[in-house]
């Protein structure tokens, strides 16, 4: 049985990904602090002998024998790491030097959860991998974008010198059932505000655009990029190309919910993105045709469905 270690593994993502794992006969270790992530997301799996969980923080080294390491720990939301932007770059940089030095030492291959925010503020779009990206190093933002980056440069590294099996995977904006009721990004906000017929909170005009992408479809991705040779290192953008400007799933959002909900706007936070969209062709190559096969509307219809159970509705 492989032993896999989920770093994160009780926030949004890693929950999806330790369910999977385990449907797939792995023996999973789920490591988190709890900073975003929560125990109700795992709790049906805490029965399963095949399933541990740990408390633990990726800012301190971490000691197990495991054959995979999945890399998710780190706030994702922006109002979640900009609480503490130096504890998030702590969490990117060193839980990085730990998750890799613990691989060294175990010859384990490791996955690193990277993001669309390497790009920054794309001056490029789509965004293909190539692109160097457009980050202010010293805005609101840095603390994730560039600990993202210094991340990435460090898995690189280890791979170079110490032969150390990493793979990459630039994440973009990912949705669905588990994600937090106040984790502050703009799927699970508009669906909670919906809802329970509260303001829609839309940021600046709200024409800025994102490319938002179903759970299931990025965990697959993420399994099968685990499962590629050891010479696919990647960075390999994992996303789905429907783009959509903020004000349209604020509206989509509306129709499906038949909410009463108005549209209020509020200010744009500083080095906000105009526009994301990933370029998926090297997925596709490289993931065996990997690409995204849930539409927008089918994804929210789900994800609106686990929040009104959540909310008592
Ligand atoms: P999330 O906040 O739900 O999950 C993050 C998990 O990491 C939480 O359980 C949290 O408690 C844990 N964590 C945070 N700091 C930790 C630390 N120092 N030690 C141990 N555990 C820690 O967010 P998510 O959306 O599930 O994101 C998971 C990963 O995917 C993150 O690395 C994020 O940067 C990356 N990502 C997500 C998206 C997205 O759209 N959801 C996009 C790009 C990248
Ligand atoms: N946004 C918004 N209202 C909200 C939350 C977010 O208009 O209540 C906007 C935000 O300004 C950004 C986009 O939605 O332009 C996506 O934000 P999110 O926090 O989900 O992720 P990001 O891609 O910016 O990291």
């Amino acid at each position: 049985m492989k032993r896999v270690l989920v770093t994160g593994g009780a926030g949004f993502i890693g929950s999806h990904l330790c369910e999977r794992l385990l449907r797939e006969g792995k023996e999973v270790i789920c490591l988190d602090n709890f900073f975003t992530g929560s125990k109700e997301n795992i709790v049906h799996l805490l029965g399963n002998p095949y399933f541990e969980l740990v408390r633990h923080d990726v800012v301190a080294p971490f000691y197990a024998e495991v054959d995979e390491i999945f890399n998710l720990a780190c706030p994702a939301s922006p109002v979640h790491y900009q609480y503490n932007g130096i504890k998030t770059i702590k969490t990117s940089v060193m839980g990085a030097i730990n998750m890799l030095g613990l691989a060294k030492r175990t010859r384990s291959k490791v996955l690193q959860a990277s993001t669309s925010e390497v790009y920054g503020d794309p001056r490029i779009h789509p965004q293909p991998e190539s692109y160097w990206g457009h980050v202010n190093p010293t805005g609101i933002r840095s603390c994730y974008d560039e600990g993202k980056r210094c991340a990435e440069s460090l898995f690189m590294n280890y791979h170079q010198q110490n032969g150390v099996r990493v793979k990459l995977i630039r994440i973009f904006n990912t949705y669905g059932p588990k994600m937090h009721p106040s984790d502050g990004r703009v799927v699970s906000n508009f669906i909670v505000q919906a809802l329970q017929n509260k303001a829609i909170t839309i940021y600046g005009d709200g024409q800025q655009t994102r490319s938002f992408q179903y759970v299931d479809d990025l965990v697959e991705g993420m399994i099968r990029l685990m499962n590629t040779g050891d010479d696919f290192t990647g960075p390999v953008n994992v996303g789905n190309p429907g783009e959509f400007t903020i004000k349209q799933l604020a509206e989509i959002v509306i129709r499906l919910t038949e909410s009463k909900s108005k549209l209020e706007y509020l200010p744009l936070p500083q080095d906000d993105p105009i526009q994301r969209q990933p370029d998926i062709t090297l997925a596709g190559e490289k993931l065996g045709g990997w690409k995204p096969i849930v539409p927008l509307e089918e994804g929210l219809a789900k994800t609106i469905a686990y929040f009104k159970s959540k909310l008592g509705l």
